[in-house]
């Protein structure tokens, strides 16, 4: 058996003001993409190793990936497009495609880029070959999606540390899909609802989870998968879904996700947020008393598409002159720069973050000691155990009670890692800030002494009335008091 692997991931928020070029993607392809993935808890992590329990042949052909930003230009959605079409095709023969997306990709003039691509790539290995694909659950997913490929995995777990399960699990299923000894038919209902960012290691949607593994369990069904969707974009598909697949049976398939759909639908008034602005967040963390009490600033997270230079947190905790609390991380490669030039041991006068746009609040004039500097890179620990990440070059900054942490390129905090590699062990620490909607939880939940969510102005605000909407389906909750959720049985072809 030959696979091919193949994807473009990418979370596009439509509201950021730059578009994403070219550059912006990491490629890799070949065998050092593999040895680069073999072992970690990744959707190709899981793919490889599920390849190798099969004795399969793997070829990784293209996959192009970036941190969440803005629309994807035409022309980088085309180059990528045909690249990776060029690559795949050239390592036919073979018997399947194993991809990794997104699910929330846009690209100008391509509203469902998932869709899109497989639809070409479809074309070009024919209706023999098999096709599956991992999905994050913040995707916003097409009943064309479904209905091009032969069967698709969407993480259930936010924090996303089913990662390596579900890309397992697509590839699993091959050996079955080749034999014709499955026939995977999968609906995707609709659920007219934009969920603001919530985790699932709680709450209403650990219930809908429960209630997913429930049905899973039940004869002739393969999986049943919320999608939280991606409500930063300004998409007709942007909206929650309940993405069910069953064995040959488009009813029973239906039946699955119809019930999981109501069952959102009826906790909706739970999924309202709780929205916090910096001088609540940091009262409330006070208030807790015995530390570490994590502070996330859900709003200007990376992972979302935001900037991550936003000050409106770290200039509270400065102004409240806040004792061993520790901010990590704020980017602004040009505050790295300068205390590279200056050392470890300057004093240097900086004016730090707020620089890509107004909304996450202004840059801020600071005298600060420089503690250390660092190259950025960790092996993360917690989500996506085991991948490198690099951040860039770093440094600890220390004004008053307060280290800062400066990176150069933007991503959301994961991992207790990042604090480690400056010297920090955030178990000490009375307060630490960073910026992360819920993947942070993976690897700060068992540290802290209480979580504390910060919604200061922001492209990931909680708020989520507060974004223009030209395309979106309405009605849709929670925007329009109207809206309603109703089963498409009946309805749908
Ligand atoms: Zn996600």
């Amino acid at each position: 058996v030959k696979i091919v692997l193949a994807g473009i991931v990418h979370e596009t928020n439509t509201y950021c003001a730059e578009p994403t070029p070219l550059e912006a993607f990491r490629v890799e392809r070949g065998d050092a993409a593999a040895r680069r993935e073999a072992g970690t808890q990744t959707y190709a992590g899981g793919m490889l190793a599920a390849a190798g329990e099969l004795g399969a042949q793997v070829a990784v052909a293209f996959v192009a990936d970036t941190e969440p930003s803005g629309i994807i230009r035409a022309s980088a959605y085309d180059a990528m497009k045909e690249d990776l079409l060029s690559s795949l095709t050239a390592e036919l023969p073979a018997d399947a495609v194993a991809l990794t997306l997104h699910g929330a990709g846009v690209a100008e003039g391509v509203d469902d880029l998932e869709a899109d691509l497989c639809r070409a790539i479809r074309a070009a290995v024919g209706p023999d070959v098999r096709i599956v694909l991992s999905l994050d659950l913040h995707g916003n997913i097409s009943q064309e999606l479904a209905d091009t490929v032969d069967a698709m995995f969407g993480v259930h777990l936010y924090p996303h540390t089913d990662m390596y399960e579900r890309g397992h699990e697509a590839v699993s299923l091959l050996p079955r899909l080749l034999e014709a000894e499955v026939r995977p038919v999968t609906h995707v209902e609709r659920v007219p609802m934009l969920i603001p960012t919530t985790t699932t290691l709680r709450g209403p949607l650990a219930r809908v989870n429960d209630f997913c593994a429930e049905l899973e369990a039940r004869p002739g069904v393969i999986d049943v998968t919320l999608f939280h969707g991606f409500p930063y974009a300004d998409v007709p598909l942007a909206a929650a879904s309940v993405v069910a697949t069953a064995d040959g049976d488009r009813d029973l398939a239906r039946d699955c996700a119809e019930q999981v759909a109501a069952l959102v639908w009826s906790l909706r008034d739970e999924l309202l947020p709780d929205s916090l602005s910096a001088a609540e967040a940091v009262d409330r963390a006070l208030h807790v008393g015995r530390g570490p009490v994590v502070i996330n600033e859900t709003s200007d997270n990376p992972g979302g598409g935001a900037p991550g230079d936003g000050t409106h947190l770290l200039r509270e905790m400065l102004e409240r002159k806040l004792e061993n609390a520790v901010f990590g991380y704020i980017a602004d490669a040009e505050v790295v720069q300068q205390a590279q030039r200056a050392g470890v041991g300057a004093t240097i006068s900086v004016s730090l973050g707020g620089k890509t746009d107004e909304l996450h609040g202004a840059p801020i004039e600071l005298t600060a000691y420089v503690k250390c500097l660092t190259d950025g890179n960790i092996i993360l620990r917690a989500i996506a155990a085991g991948a490198r990440l690099e951040h860039g070059p770093m440094a600890r900054l220390q004004v008053g009670g307060v280290d800062i942490l400066v990176g150069t390129r933007r991503t959301q905090t994961l991992d207790p890692e990042l604090f480690l590699l400056h010297g920090i062990d955030v178990r000490r620490s009375a307060i630490v800030a960073l910026k992360s909607s819920n993947h942070f939880r993976a690897g700060f939940e068992e540290v802290a002494s209480e979580i504390v969510t910060a919604d200061t102005p922001g492209l990931t605000t909680l708020k989520l009335e507060v974004f223009p909407r030209a395309r979106t389906l309405r009605p849709v909750w929670p925007l329009d008091a109207e809206a309603l959720y109703s089963p498409s049985r009946g309805t749908a072809g």
